[in-house]
């Protein structure tokens, strides 16, 4: 994809969303770091349904560690793989207090080194919460980068290094919010709605999908001139039903030209009586 027309789309994102964000709800860097890793095939929808019960309980790591994995699993159970995740988030949370006083550490290493914390989870609190431009690819961003031709890659560590090396410096942080969110709404994966997509045009996607035809409704107005202009041509024409003898419809009806009742009409009122 050239340059310009990179540029061009995260413009057009940046103009219709000019402060993305995550949808999963926080009100802190521990809480942020909990809500994603606790998103890891499941829905954000899911993880706030939990962490709406959860935190006003325990949201900080000693509050949490206190829980323990059993007492901390009826407050996570909508959502997916909580037994795992159960695990990992008392893990976590032991880590952050033994090592690092309780306190997220800046440095991806040391995120990644927290159990349930994978390479994603650690670009967007590296990004969210430290300031830094890394762009964390999921399943949406991977699939929206591929379809317009921004990243092209065959796995997602392809797509993030060239999405890092080639997203232009000021669109660099933001990036990872509008793709997520285009992916998630407009670039769906089944049926992505193509014909009202904001980047359309310069997108690279071959197998856009179509626009739908519009309703056969009741006509324009310039459609119906157009047919009583048609039909007053047709009633015009010598033959047409409406110039012939006046009689010959009228005798369809049982009437006569003379406007007596026709053979076939006196015939009915006879057999009535
Ligand atoms: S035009 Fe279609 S394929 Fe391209 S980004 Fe928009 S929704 Fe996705």
């Amino acid at each position: 994809m050239h340059a310009a027309t990179r540029t061009a789309i995260y413009r057009r994102l940046r103009a219709a969303n000019p402060a993305p964000t995550t949808e999963l709800e926080h009100h802190s860097p521990f809480e942020l770091l909990v809500a994603v890793m606790l998103s890891a095939h499941t829905t954000d929808k899911s993880v706030n349904a939990a962490t709406r019960i959860l935190f006003p309980v325990a949201n900080t790591p000693e509050a949490i560690l206190a829980l323990g994995v059993e007492g901390l699993k009826p407050y996570i159970r909508s959502v997916g793989l909580y037994n795992t995740k159960s695990q990992n988030l008392i893990g976590l949370c032991r880590q952050l207090v033994e090592r690092h006083g309780g306190r997220l550490p800046g440095d991806r290493a040391s995120l990644e080194a927290l159990p349930g914390v994978g390479r994603k989870t650690a670009n967007i609190i590296l990004n969210m919460v430290f300031g830094q431009t890394e762009i964390a690819v999921d399943t949406h961003i991977f699939r929206v980068a591929n379809r317009t031709g921004l990243a092209p890659g065959k796995t997602p560590r392809e797509v993030e290094d060239s999405l890092v090396a080639n997203t232009p410096p000021e669109f660099r942080k933001d990036a990872h919010h509008w793709l997520i969110l285009h992916g998630r709404y407009v670039c769906t994966a089944r049926k992505p709605a193509c014909p009202t997509c904001i980047i359309r045009d310069l997108c690279e996607y071959r197998h856009k999908t179509p626009a739908k035809k519009p309703p056969r409704g009741k006509p324009g107005r310039l459609a119906r001139a157009i047919r009583g202009q048609r039909g007053a041509r047709a009633r015009n024409m010598p033959g047409s039903s409406a110039n012939r003898a006046p009689g010959r419809r009228a005798t369809a009806r049982g009437l006569d030209v003379s406007g007596g009742p026709s053979v076939s009409g006196r015939a009915r009122s006879l057999r009535r009586k």
